[in-house]
């Protein structure tokens, strides 16, 4: 697998470095979630939550950003809907230690009272309930982007606002189970930011720059606040603005991807985790048979687990502008797919 992977990058890097050129590889959609239930522009951000011993019980929780959360199973069918209020970005940790319980919250932006709201996730009926009574109010200007990361120093989350100001908190619970959260720093990044993701083994957090490109900074509270570019858009012709969804793809040993929305050209840009965040090409998702592909995308994840014998190396999903004849949703695609494609495909010569 290590050999595999070290293998698939290193071809990579020299096909990208040789021809100093992009590429868009093209892969289609293998299933869609039902259409959220506003109109015009409301899906936005999806997370995936991992059952580990049902695999009927794994889901996707999508922001409907007019109206809340909503919770689909792997099928795209809608289990719950949920009037949390103006939710635009979400994310989600697993196996989080609480008062000597192990549980799963879900965070996300709120944009009704300008917060950050968690919920925590029943494993079971793959319910969201409320996590904390108190408001945690954000001093950027507009919650926008929002992530969690978890390492061994604690829970954190980071929000941004339009204006580009990320605030990093902490999150612990309280003696009876709620969860309190603790504004630590704040740091400016710039232009408007949104898309957001940490690296949870590595300690990075990415921030897309919607115009400009993606920056890392330190995820740890005391880490330097100096961001370094990832790559900006001016580098690199297969990005075009915005820079939305950021995601990880996780695998041993530092391996693994980064992946970037690239929403002005409907694609979605691949970078190595480590060795500096190697560009690796970019792919499409297109039309099929019964799915169309996806345009316009803001949030993306990404999952490197097994989904049983159809998604044996995960699945990679993108929130769709415009799905064809009802309102937005998002797109599920097989990542076996994606990483096949990666590792074939030459690039064009231009
Ligand atoms: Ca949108
Ligand atoms: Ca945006
Ligand atoms: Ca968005
Ligand atoms: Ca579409």
């Amino acid at each position: 697998m290590r050999y595999v992977y070290h293998w698939v990058v290193t071809l990579l890097t020299i096909l990208v470095l040789s021809a100093c050129n992009t590429r868009f590889l093209t892969v289609y959609p293998s299933v869609e979630t039902d259409p959220v239930a506003s109109s015009d522009d409301a899906a936005d951000d999806p997370c995936i939550f991992i059952h580990f011993n049902d695999p009927s019980k794994h889901a996707i929780i999508g922001t409907n950003k007019q109206k809340g959360l909503v919770v689909y199973d792997l099928q795209g069918k809608t289990l719950h809907s949920y009037d949390f209020g103006l939710l635009n970005n979400v994310d989600i940790r697993q196996d989080v230690r609480w008062n000597g319980d192990q549980i799963t919250i879900v965070g996300a932006s709120n944009r009704t009272d300008n917060s950050i709201v968690f919920f925590r996730l029943d494993e079971k009926t793959l319910e969201l309930k409320p996590l904390h009574r108190k408001l945690f109010s954000s001093a950027v200007d507009e919650v926008y982007g929002f992530c969690m990361y978890a390492s061994k120093n604690g829970l954190f989350a980071f929000v941004v606002g339009k204006d580009g100001v990320v605030e990093q908190w902490r999150l612990s619970p309280t003696a009876a189970g709620q969860l309190t959260a603790l504004k630590l720093r704040s740091f400016d990044v710039g232009g408007q930011c949104e898309g957001m993701v940490a690296d949870d083994e590595l300690g990075v957090l990415y921030v897309g720059e919607e115009e400009k490109g993606i920056w890392k900074f330190g995820a740890n509270p005391d880490d330097a606040i100096k961001g370094v570019p990832v790559q900006m858009i001016a580098e690199n012709k297969a990005l075009k603005a915005d820079i939305e969804g950021l995601t990880i793809y996780y695998q041993p040993n530092q391996e693994g991807y980064l992946i970037a929305s690239s929403q002005g050209n409907n694609s979605y840009a691949v970078y190595t985790r480590a060795d500096n965040n190697q560009y690796l090409g970019s792919f499409q998702i297109k039309s099929g048979p019964t799915i169309d592909g996806t345009s316009d995308t803001d949030g993306i994840d990404v999952s490197a687990a097994r989904f049983g014998k159809q998604f044996p190396k995960g699945i990679f999903i993108a929130q769709d502008g415009k799905n064809n004849g009802a309102n937005q949703n998002f797109k599920i695609v097989d990542w076996q797919g994606i990483e096949k494609q990666l590792a074939k495909d030459p690039l064009p010569k231009n």
